[in-house]
């Protein structure tokens, strides 16, 4: 990202998992058929989370063919609820507070993937106005995720959610030559767009699984909240693209070649390819 103004909030949306109690492994609700190890209701352990958080089968994930487990990103959600919301307690040792922990990890998993998108609709080009409101929203999102548990917990967030789509409707349109509003949810199952030029198409909440956009021109191209799994990006430049998430990222096949912008990492599972 650009504006290095958000340098901190921007490292805080990044995962560490070190810092966490493994709190997507528990609180979250899982479907093999998605790519996990097993179906599993929130609230209950993953069979392979072990006492110390870690994952007994980390090193295996891919040859196991967890996709799930691979592409999931909290954007720094877990460690942020382990590390200021609950010192010295989490889900193992008081027990009867899991159920807060979970919850209060939901909201604020909400609130920094917004943070998220608007820190990188403040590193782009917009007009002096829209800017603006970019950043009382961020402002907004630091003031909310300071709170204590139960704070978090007695907060409606829906009037901010409103306001945040709101706004990066506005930013998308700016910047995309497709307007946002027009857009129905389009469905690009296997589609294959291999190098052809999509500058500026908006793809926001588009169903791109398994889509085929290696070598495709992409600056501006717009993918707030597209279904990316198993999109091919092998040799494709995404430095340019729109809204892109590390988990989008995660549940599509790259390879050494595909560059990315500079907010996201590369799987090290695309290092070989
Ligand atoms: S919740 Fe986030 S930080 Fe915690 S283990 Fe999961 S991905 Fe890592
Ligand atoms: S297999 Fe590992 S990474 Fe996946 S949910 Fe279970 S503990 Fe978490």
């Amino acid at each position: 990202m650009k504006n290095n103004n958000y340098a901190d909030l921007e490292a805080a949306l990044k995962i560490d998992c070190e810092k966490c109690s493994g709190l997507c492994c528990v609180a979250l609700y899982c479907m093999k058929t998605d790519g996990f190890p097993e179906n599993k209701q929130a609230g209950v352990p993953c069979k392979h989370l072990m006492p110390d958080f870690c994952c007994d089968i980390h090193a295996q994930l891919a040859n196991k063919k967890m996709k799930g487990c691979l592409a999931y990103d909290c954007f720094g959600a877990g460690q942020k609820v382990t590390q200021s919301g609950y010192v010295n307690v989490n889900w193992k040792t008081n027990p009867e507070k899991a159920n807060e922990i979970f919850r209060v990890f939901r909201i604020v998993f909400q609130l920094h993937q917004m943070a998220w998108y608007l820190l990188e609709a403040a590193s782009l080009n917009t007009d002096k106005r829209i800017g603006a409101e970019v950043e009382v929203l961020i402002a907004q999102n630091s003031q909310m995720t300071a709170l204590a548990p139960a704070e978090i917990l007695q907060m409606d967030i829906t009037n901010y959610q409103i306001g945040v789509n709101q706004v990066l409707k506005k930013v998308s349109n700016q910047l995309a030559a497709d307007s946002f509003d027009k857009m129905e949810r389009q469905d690009y199952f296997g589609k294959n767009f291999k190098r052809a030029n999509l500058n500026g198409r908006n793809f926001s909440m588009a169903l791109m699984i398994a889509a085929n956009l290696e070598g495709c021109s992409l600056t501006g191209t717009n993918f707030l909240g597209a279904d990316l799994r198993d999109a091919n990006i092998k040799n494709t430049d995404l430095r340019g693209s729109l809204f892109l998430t590390q988990m989008q990222i995660n549940a599509a096949q790259g390879n050494a070649k595909t560059k990315l912008p500079p907010n996201l990492s590369s799987p090290i599972s695309w290092q070989s390819r």
